[in-house]
């Protein structure tokens, strides 16, 4: 059996949903359990509309309106104004909403927004079900409520590997059959039947779990780019396909910021040998790329940008030098803040880190530091990772930048730039 994951680019409208009909259409290889975000941006806009709704603020109603309006619209398109029961069944998926917010607010925030938020993913699934079984592909909808079992760290659920393994094994197995299953990326359920979610993009890794628990030969993530490339696009002029990746290189390529897969996703997969495939739900007849066992190099340099970087000098005030105790105190004032380091770099005396740019954070961050430690930084900053760098790569990005922290390790090149035209700033 083979598990499809679908993000919410490959559904975003009617014509989304009748191409993965298609792709579904022609998958001839056995069983099939299909894993789907939400509908384009709309986690997003619930989030927005969660946020909307813990403050109280008169805008929630709009944006839930918006919300709704959004997927039936897309549901009178694919069904064209026919009495199909798929209305109801999301119209009462919204209602739940509707009574959880007709109430003020008396949980907590994380716990709110893992029910709120979630239902994107359960209308997405219900209409795309809906769709299947309406074009021929006998279709079973599954809530991954009751496969995905987690504990309750609402908003970033942790994984009961033990728990999901045997459920899926005792009850989603029986019904893949002769049935395709469609169920959600992104959420999962408490053993009190509470929704949680993974963390943002975290349908990628329950697509992942899905195929550990049941075995699959192999898992397809359906993208809008023709696989996993050496740059993103958006950054690089010149791409190129990388047609076969280790499981190695995809975890050090995710775990520096390559949005093409979420990081925690190959895990699962390299612990049971199942190859990943990345392909374009665009140019679905494209080979993509395969991420397996063999450990054939990188064909090409891959490179990974991250802008909006702030670069935090950290000093001892005293002159002491930067060992493992300062160190430690320094780590635990940035897991106290959430704030993840992107790249470090420690000298005698100082320490320096590359961090996403969140204000209201690093002010809080700052203002610890401070009692023990000079703290300086620099904002507005780019972080680019080269993996299998050599100088030509490094010159080819660094043109007109000025480098202001630069790690380096075999394989792996890492610089903080600056543009040079900035300096004035
Ligand atoms: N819909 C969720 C998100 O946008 C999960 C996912 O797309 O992977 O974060
Ligand atoms: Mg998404």
């Amino acid at each position: 059996m083979d598990i499809f994951k679908f993000g919410g680019a490959s559904v975003k409208d009617a014509a989304g949903v009748k191409n993965l009909a298609n792709i579904v259409r022609d998958y001839k290889k056995g069983n099939l359990l299909i894993v789907i975000s939400a509908m384009g941006k709309i986690t997003n806009r619930l989030e927005d509309f969660t946020y909307a709704y813990l403050s109280q603020n008169d805008e929630a109603h709009a944006i839930f309106e918006e919300i709704k309006h959004f997927h039936f619209s897309i549901i009178d398109e694919l069904f064209q104004g026919q009495h199909h029961p798929v209305y109801d069944d999301v119209a009462n998926t919204f209602v739940e909403i509707e009574w959880l917010i007709e109430d003020e607010p008396d949980h907590n925030a994380d716990y709110i927004y893992d029910q709120i938020v979630s239902i994107g993913e359960i209308v997405s699934t219900k209409i795309v079900a809906a769709w299947l079984n309406e074009t021929g592909n006998k279709t079973l909808w599954a809530d991954a409520r009751n496969y995905i079992q987690t504990d309750n760290t609402y908003k970033e659920g942790k994984v009961d590997w033990v728990k999901t393994n045997q459920i899926i094994h005792k009850d989603l197995k029986p019904l893949l059959t002769d049935n395709i299953i469609v169920t959600q990326g992104f959420i999962g359920g408490t053993s009190e039947n509470y929704t949680t979610t993974l963390g943002r993009e975290g349908s990628d890794y329950s697509a992942a779990i899905f195929a550990s628990c049941l075995d699959a030969a192999a898992l397809t993530i359906w993208k809008d780019v023709p696989g996993v490339l050496n740059a993103d696009p958006k950054w690089f002029d010149e791409t190129e396909l990388i047609a076969q990746l280790s499981y190695h290189d995809a975890i050090e390529l995710t775990y520096y910021g390559a949005t093409v897969i979420h990081p925690k996703t190959i895990k699962p997969l390299q612990n049971k040998g199942i190859p990943l495939f990345v392909r374009s739900f665009i140019q679905p007849e494209g080979s993509g790329t395969a991420i397996t066992k063999e450990n054939n190099p990188l064909p090409v340099p891959s490179f990974i940008f991250k802008v909006n970087q702030a670069l935090i000098s950290i000093f001892p005030k005293d002159y002491s030098f930067i060992i493992e105790e300062n160190l430690s105190n320094i780590f635990e004032l940035f897991h106290k803040h959430k704030i993840k380091i992107n790249t470090m770099l420690n000298s005698a005396i100082s320490f320096s880190v590359s961090i996403d740019d969140h204000p209201v954070q690093i002010e809080k961050l700052i203002k610890d530091l401070s009692e023990e430690f000079t703290v300086k930084y620099n904002k507005g900053l780019e972080l680019v990772t080269i993996r299998y760098y050599n100088q030509q790569t490094i010159d080819r990005v660094s043109i007109d930048k000025d480098i202001l922290l630069e790690v380096k390790s075999r394989h792996t090149c890492q610089m903080v730039m600056k543009n040079k035209s900035s300096r004035s700033n």
